[in-house]
């Protein structure tokens, strides 16, 4: 949408600002001012309903949600100045405590929107937020008032409860930039807006001496609020606020130092304290604040080490594992294999060791194709595993080169074993083989040194054999 060549949503928030620098003018209290904020906030709203119709989004009750809540905000509000704040009103305190679920609701229904809202991560992130917002908010804040005789206390209830509401869209509002998502214009617009709304809250809270009316200001951020929340409709990015993204940022290091100095406000609240003679006054909300920040904390490191293990466990597989056939890979065989050596020694077993190498594999290629060639590497790896003892290792050695690892048996079974597996080999291919026995002395590279001569005494006698000491062809297929 574009106003005289310029975009919507521009023209929105130049509107807005204008119109609340106006309202700020306009003499203190009174219908007229009461007249005008229900003027300027109903024109954004209006402005949000017909940009939702326009632009059709993905979940219009979201939408509709947050709209809904906003108007009972503005009705609210338009009541307390109609009726002369600061009494308070019960239709406008219960309709202000009626928008923060519907307000809440809807950015619930964008984070989930926004995917991931089930990651655990992001919630007990939020959650720490929450709790160290809430320490602050109770000692510099609410509980000297809390405690105070003179506040009715119904005025008392309500505080605590409006408090609750702006920790809740604090923590929706963290969620929404701790979840991934597209951070279009729309999305940035609606989180300004959202902290403008805090601010507000808090400044009726933290100032709540009558000598300084600040009905005008927190009224004025409300209206730009609301006009940033209509210039958000306006911008077609709104389409997308709802669209997850295909690869979340990883935004680790930013938010670990956000997580630290968040866990280090309760210790520095009670430091605070103590340094300004007020030490234990609030020990128990500070108390309490520590415990449930430490266990999310150790929540948050538990996942943290689950994923990394895990992490581990499978790089550790993969780089161990060939990944065509599945089997041990050249790095596990030269393990495997110096491990052998050196537990033989000890327990005096025997060893054997065979290497394979499939016959004429080139030619195999060349006839049915490199990808052919793959799927018998594959076949024949399968086929070859379930002819292998659990305690002996089958590995690929290379390109179409295996090897074999038998211990604590004799030459004929092992060769037993290899001669099951040339008859297994699949698409009636055939491999020669060289069959070493360990001699107790020699390292690991001098036993596959005599398997791989033995494998060549096979190919030279003319392919499809296993050869064993002395050099003399064991079996012929
Ligand atoms: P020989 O009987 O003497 O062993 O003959 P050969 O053709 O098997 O031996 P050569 O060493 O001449 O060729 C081995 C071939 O194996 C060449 C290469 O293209 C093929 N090869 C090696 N690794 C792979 C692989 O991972 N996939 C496929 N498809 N082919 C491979
Ligand atoms: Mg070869
Ligand atoms: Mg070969």
């Amino acid at each position: 949408m574009a106003i005289n060549g310029r975009p919507a949503w521009q023209s929105c928030v130049a509107v807005g600002a204008a119109a609340t620098a106006g309202y700020a003018l306009l003499p203190a209290a009174g219908l007229i001012r009461a007249v005008a904020y229900a003027l300027v906030g109903g024109l954004c709203l209006a402005i949000v309903v017909r940009a939702v119709a326009h632009y059709r989004p993905r979940q219009p009750a979201t939408w509709h949600t947050f709209i809904a809540g906003l108007t009972v905000w503005l009705v609210s509000t338009v009541i307390n100045r109609v009726t002369g704040a600061p009494g308070w009103s019960r239709t406008a305190d219960l309709l202000e405590l009626a928008g923060y679920p519907l307000i809440c609701w809807a950015l619930a229904g964008l984070i989930r929107g926004r995917a991931r809202a089930h990651d655990r991560t992001a919630w007990i992130d939020a959650g720490l937020v929450a709790t160290s917002l809430w320490l602050l908010y109770w000692v510099f804040v609410l509980g000297d008032d809390v405690a105070a005789g003179g506040t009715p206390w119904t005025g008392k209830v309500l505080a605590v409860v409006i408090a609750g509401g702006d920790i809740a869209l604090f923590v929706l509002g963290s969620l929404l930039v701790t979840t991934p998502g597209a951070r279009t214009v729309s999305y940035r617009l609606l989180l300004t807006a959202l902290v403008l709304t805090a601010v507000g809250d808090i400044l009726v809270i933290v100032v709540p001496d009558p000598r300084f009316d600040l009905t005008g200001s927190v009224d004025a951020i409300a209206l730009l609020a609301n006009t940033l929340v209509a210039a958000a409709a306006l911008h077609p990015s709104m389409r997308r606020l709802t669209v997850p993204l295909r690869r979340p940022p990883a935004f680790v290091r930013p938010r670990l130092f956000l997580l630290t100095a968040i866990v280090l406000l309760a210790p520095a609240v009670g430091l605070y304290q103590g340094a300004t003679g007020r030490a234990g006054q609030d020990w128990l909300a500070t108390g309490i604040t520590s415990v449930i920040l430490f266990l999310l904390v150790a929540v948050r490191m538990a996942g943290l080490v689950r994923r990394i293990e895990s992490q581990a466990e499978r790089l550790t597989l993969l780089a161990r594992q060939d990944a065509l056939t599945g089997l041990a890979n050249r790095r596990q065989w030269d393990e495997r294999l110096a491990e052998a050596v050196t537990e033989q020694t000890f327990t005096g077993q025997s060893l054997f060791v065979a290497l394979v190498d499939l016959d004429n594999f080139k030619a195999f290629n060349d006839a049915y194709g490199h990808q052919a060639g793959d799927e018998l590497l594959a076949t024949a790896a399968a086929a070859w595993r379930a002819h292998v003892r659990d305690g002996d290792l089958l590995a690929r050695y290379g390109g179409e080169e295996f090897g074999l690892l038998f211990t604590g048996c004799t030459a004929a079974e092992a060769t037993g074993v290899l001669e099951r597996l040339l008859a297994a080999t699949p698409s009636g291919q055939t491999f020669s083989a060289g069959l070493a026995r360990w001699d107790v002395r020699e390292s690991p590279e001098g036993l596959l040194h005599r398997a791989d001569e033995l494998l060549y005494a096979s190919k030279h006698a003319g392919r499809a054999r296993i050869t064993t000491e002395p050099l003399l062809p064991a079996a012929a297929s």
